[in-house]
């Protein structure tokens, strides 16, 4: 079970997740792959088995598999989109869980302050001397 923090440092974690988010990068929902192609020519390698390598970017859209051909010198700038889109997919993901905690974690604070008012209430009306 995970240590129970107080609400004001789960958000401080929260809004530090939140301000990564805010400053991502481009991003894009995909995963690279390379494969082989053949490029028709009879005369070619490709023909003889030794394919071109081609790099597409595979995602799911709406359910269904789509593949993006991405050019070569493109390739690097994708990788990163692609490694930004998981980063930030991650990030919301904690924030999300944050959300939870700092929800399950209401309860428990308000009756301590609850609790802590009526112990300063009692001491407050407790005759002196
Ligand atoms: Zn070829």
């Amino acid at each position: 079970m995970k240590q129970r923090l107080s609400i004001g440092v789960l958000e401080a974690r929260r809004e530090a997740k939140l301000k990564q988010v805010r400053t991502a990068g481009p991003l894009m929902q995909g995963s690279l792959a390379t494969i082989g192609v053949t490029c028709g020519n009879p005369r070619c390698r490709c023909a003889r088995g030794r394919k071109h390598v081609s790099h597409i970017l595979n995602s799911k859209v709406g359910g269904r598999s789509r593949s993006l051909y991405v050019p070569v010198d493109m390739v690097e700038t994708v990788r990163q989109w692609v490694n930004e889109q998981r980063r930030v997919r991650r990030l919301l993901k904690e924030v999300s869980e944050l959300g939870g905690r700092i929800v399950r974690a209401h309860v428990p604070s308000r009756r301590a302050r609850a609790r802590n008012r009526a112990v300063a209430a009692r001491a407050a009306a407790k005759p002196k001397g």
